[in-house]
C-alpha cells in the first residue's frame, strides 16, 4: 500500500504507517500472538465496508443496502464452519476478548462462577482477572500449572471443580507450550454440570490446520482470535453447537456489540479462504517445527524452556537457572536493540514481579510467514542465546543486528 492520500491529508499518520511497515520488514516479529496477514486481507480489510452499518446477521439486518455486506459475512461463516468443522460461527466479535464476552453473556448471569487458569500461569485477562469485566462481573477461582512440569494437572482441575462448582470452566491459553488434552477438561466440567469455552485464541491456525486437536465438538464453545495464527485480520470468532447458536449470536449482537466491523469481516472472510488452501497445512506444520528447532537451540545453549519443550508455535523459556542476573524485561529490552521482538512474560512459580517477569516468550508464526525454515530459525535461536548472554555488551549487539538484518533481508515480507 502505498498511502499517498493519507500523506495528502496527513503527513505525521502516513510517517507512521511507513514507519510501521519499516519496522515490520526490518525486524523478526517474535511475540507468539503476532503474524503478518497477507496484502489480500489488508486491502480487504481498508475496504469501503468500513462504511457500512450491518447491524443484526445476514438477511435480517436493520440497516438496508446490506446485499454485500450479507455476501462477505456468509462467506467468512460458511469457510470458518468448514475450517473448524462447526455447526455454528459467528464473526462478528471485534477481538478474541469481546468474543469471551459473548459467550460468557449467551449463558451466565452477573455473579456467575467461572474456574480458568492463572494468568501468571498462562491463562488471559479475559479469563477472569479483577482489573478485565470477566473479573468483576463473575466470581472467579483459579487452576494452574504444574510447577515442576510446567504442564496442566488435570486432575487437580477436576478436584478444584469439585469443589468450587462453576457455572463454566475456561480452557485455552496464552504462553502454554504443550498440547492440550480438551476431552480431560470437558471431562471435569460434565463432572460437575459446568458449560465448557475452550479459547483456543492463540492456536486457531493450528486447530485449522490439524496441528493441535481441536476443542470443536468436545467443548460446548470454542472462541480464537483471527490475527494469531491464522492470518485473517485483527479480530474474533464464536464457534459452537447448534442448540447455542440463537444465545450466542444475540449475546454478540445487541448484548455486547453494535454495528459489526464489516471491512474487518472481509479480512476474515479472506484470511479463511486462504487458510482452506492445502499451503496453509504446511505452513502450520512448519510453524510447529519451527518452534521445535528454536526450543532445540536455546536449550543446547543452556537456556530451560517451561515443560521442556514445546509442541506448538511458541517457547516459553524461565531465565531463573541459566541467568539469574537477567529478568525477562532486561532480555527482551536488549533483544529488542538488535531488531528481535519479543515479550517478558512470568512463568509458573514466578518468583519475580508481573511487570519484570523471570521468561521470555517467543514464537514464530510470523517468522514462518516470511519463509523462515529450521536453519534460519537455528540462527534466530544462535542471536537470541548471543544477546541474553552478553546484556549490555555493544560489540555482540552490533554483530547480531547484522545478523538480524541479513534475515529479513533474505525473507522480504511487505513492499
Ligand atoms: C490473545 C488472546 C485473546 C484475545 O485477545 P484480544 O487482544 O482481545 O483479541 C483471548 N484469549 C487468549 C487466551 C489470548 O491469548
Amino acid at each position: 500500500m502505498s498511502y499517498d492520500d493519507v500523506r495528502e491529508v496527513d503527513p505525521a499518520v502516513a510517517d507512521a504507517l511507513v514507519g510501521e511497515r519499516h519496522r515490520q520488514n526490518e525486524t523478526l516479529a517474535m511475540i507468539a500472538s503476532e503474524n503478518h496477514a497477507s496484502e489480500a486481507v489488508l486491502e480487504a480489510q481498508s475496504s469501503e465496508l468500513t462504511n457500512k452499518y450491518a447491524e443484526g446477521y445476514p438477511g435480517e439486518r436493520y440497516y438496508g443496502g446490506c446485499e454485500f455486506a450479507d455476501d462477505v459475512e456468509e462467506l467468512a461463516i460458511e469457510r470458518a464452519k468448514e475450517l473448524f468443522g462447526a455447526d455454528h460461527a459467528n464473526v462478528q466479535p471485534h477481538s478474541g476478548s469481546s468474543a469471551n464476552m459473548g459467550v460468557y453473556f449467551s449463558v451466565l448471569e452477573p455473579g456467575d462462577k467461572i474456574l480458568s487458569l492463572d494468568l501468571t500461569h498462562g491463562g488471559h485477562l479475559s479469563h477472569g482477572h479483577p482489573a478485565n469485566f470477566a473479573g468483576q462481573l463473575y466470581e472467579v477461582e483459579q487452576y494452574e500449572v504444574d510447577a515442576d512440569t510446567g504442564r496442566l494437572d488435570y486432575e487437580s482441575l477436576r478436584e478444584t471443580a469439585e469443589e468450587f462448582e462453576p457455572d463454566m470452566i475456561v480452557s485455552g491459553f496464552s504462553a502454554y507450550p504443550r498440547e492440550v488434552e480438551w476431552e480431560r477438561i470437558q471431562e471435569a466440567a460434565d463432572a460437575v454440570g459446568a458449560y465448557h469455552m475452550a479459547d483456543i485464541a492463540h492456536i486457531t491456525g493450528l486447530v485449522a490446520a490439524g496441528e493441535h486437536p481441536s476443542p470443536v465438538g468436545v467443548a460446548d464453545f470454542v472462541t480464537g482470535s483471527t490475527h494469531k495464527t491464522i492470518r485473517a485480520g485483527r479480530g474474533g470468532i464464536i464457534m459452537c453447537d447448534e442448540e447455542y447458536a440463537d444465545d450466542v449470536d444475540s449475546a454478540v449482537f445487541p448484548g455486547a456489540q453494535g454495528g459489526p466491523l464489516m471491512h474487518n469481516i472481509a479480512g476474515k472472510a479472506v484470511g479463511f479462504k486462504e487458510a482452506l488452501d492445502e499451503s496453509f497445512d504446511e505452513y502450520a506444520e512448519q510453524v510447529v517445527r519451527n518452534a521445535e528447532v528454536l526450543g532445540e537451540t536455546l536449550q543446547d545453549h543452556g537456556f530451560s524452556l517451561v515443560s521442556g519443550g514445546t509442541d506448538t508455535h511458541l517457547v516459553l523459556v524461565d531465565l531463573r537457572d541459566s541467568h539469574p542476573d537477567v529478568s525477562g524485561g532486561d532480555a527482551e529490552e536488549a533483544l529488542e536493540e538488535v531488531g528481535i521482538v519479543l515479550n517478558a512474560n512470568t512463568v509458573p512459580d514466578e518468583s519475580r514481579s508481573a511487570f519484570d517477569p523471570s521468561g521470555i516468550r517467543a514464537g514464530t508464526p510470523a517468522l514462518t510467514t516470511r519463509g523462515f525454515d529450521e536453519e534460519a530459525m537455528e540462527t534466530v535461536g544462535d542471536c537470541i542465546a548471543k544477546v541474553v548472554d552478553n546484556v549490555g555488551d555493544a560489540e555482540v549487539y552490533a554483530e547480531v543486528a547484522a545478523t538480524v538484518e541479513d534475515l529479513c533481508r533474505e525473507h522480504p515480507l511487505y513492499e
